[in-house]
């Protein structure tokens, strides 16, 4: 190896399992012993690192670069070996036998982590906050920086506001007469309404909203409000004052929507979140086509009470959803007022019960159905989401 060009650094590295010494020290007396037998000069050219490990310096700035950029505390290391440092080391341990020897990689991330920590950083591959992946041979340094994960609930205090960002049908988002050249829908929506004050904050490139499940568009969505996690990409800020955060986006969106309850929480929430089923508490007001006895409905809303609804995918969706049958169970029904012909109801139901078609019918496609059990048409004036039971 001497013969080849070799540095004191990768000559120690063969010897990593022998002794406690630094890999540069023992490199260094290796060479000396062998220079001192041989009575000559062996070139420290290192054709295996190409010198990598007199410029640890250089991965230590780009590491010092993202200190200053990032705020974290946790980091883990990564390191590419794809080019020739690979092809070399393989070569080497081939020809020479690898008995005592150290990969490549594990020399360089053992170094690098050292100087790391030294800004008092954690090394924690585990549950790191930022990955520093190096490239010695093309000396490069790639970042992955772990999202933050905020959990809160809204309430939406105002109809027709949809809960996510609505590209427009018609040009599909890049602008046209009909979405006046939003490319939306809607103007705005819950996501748009909460997401930017956590990215201004966190100073993220993009700001993702999971819900845990949605609304109707024209449907408030009121009393302890939806869970729901915010993801932060590339957040070069991690602790952020959610407190006042919270207050900003209730100020900001006086009237009009409001979060509570925030708290940071780990990637798996946004999982359990969307597999959750929460029970819903729903207000409903109804017109009914016709004025019916009270007893009647009494015996109706009693009737659909703590049974399951077959649902064939309701007309109004169709068009995005797959036609199929769903069931859900309804809880319990009550009669908060008559008015005439004005009802309004109370209905506990198991998460993804369309309520809509419950009191219509959906033209016998929701069975059974208010409609059908008075035998009148009805119409849905207002619906309100009053309650989302269970959360994280
Ligand atoms: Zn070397
Ligand atoms: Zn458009």
């Amino acid at each position: 190896m001497l013969e080849d060009g070799i540095c004191d650094s990768c000559l120690g590295r063969f010897f990593s399992k022998l002794g406690n010494e630094k890999l540069k020290e023992k490199g260094f007396w290796i060479r000396k012993a062998k220079e001192a037998l041989e009575n000559r000069k062996f070139t420290e050219e290192c054709l295996l690192c190409g010198g990598v490990f007199n410029r640890m310096e250089t991965y230590e700035e780009m590491a010092k670069e993202v200190i200053k950029n990032y705020e974290f505390e946790t980091f883990a290391v990564g390191c590419r070996v794809d080019g020739l440092i690979g092809a070399m080391e393989e070569l080497v341990f081939e020809t020479h036998g690898s008995e005592w020897a150290e990969t490549f990689k594990s020399h360089f991330n053992r170094e690098i982590i050292a100087k790391i920590e030294k800004f008092g950083k954690r090394f924690d591959p585990a549950n790191p906050d930022v990955l520093l992946i190096f490239d010695p041979e093309r000396e490069k340094m790639d970042l992955q920086v772990r999202p933050l994960y905020v959990y809160g609930r809204y309430r939406k205090l105002v109809r027709g506001i949809p809960q996510t960002k609505w590209p427009c049908r018609e040009c599909r988002g890049k602008g046209c007469e009909r979405c006046n050249f939003s490319g939306k829908m809607y103007s705005e929506s819950v996501e748009e309404l909460i997401t930017p004050f956590f990215l201004q904050e966190a100073k993220g490139i993009e700001a993702k909203f999971h819900g845990s499940g949605r609304e109707d568009i024209d449907a408030r969505m009121l009393g302890n409000g939806r869970p729901f996690v915010v993801e932060i990409r590339n957040p070069r800020k991690r602790h952020l004052e959610l407190k006042s955060i919270e207050r900003e986006i209730n100020t900001q969106n006086h009237g009009k929507i409001e979060v509570l309850d925030l708290k940071f929480v780990s990637k798996s929430a946004v999982e359990i979140l969307k597999s959750a089923a929460f029970v819903k508490v729903y207000g409903v007001k109804i017109r009914l086509e016709k004025k019916v006895n009270p007893e009647a409905l009494h015996d109706a809303v009693k009737d659909l009470s703590g049974i399951v609804i077959s649902q064939r995918t309701p007309k109004r969706v169709s068009h995005r959803r797959a036609d199929k049958i769903r069931k859900r169970k309804v809880y319990q029904i009550d009669i908060k007022s008559i008015d005439d012909c004005e009802v309004e109801l109370v209905i506990v139901s198991e998460s993804g019960l369309y309520i809509k078609e419950l009191m219509t019918g959906d033209e016998g496609r929701t069975r059974p159905s208010l409609a059908e059990k008075l035998g009148v048409e009805i119409s849905v004036e207002e619906l309100d989401v009053l309650e989302v039971k269970g959360g994280i």
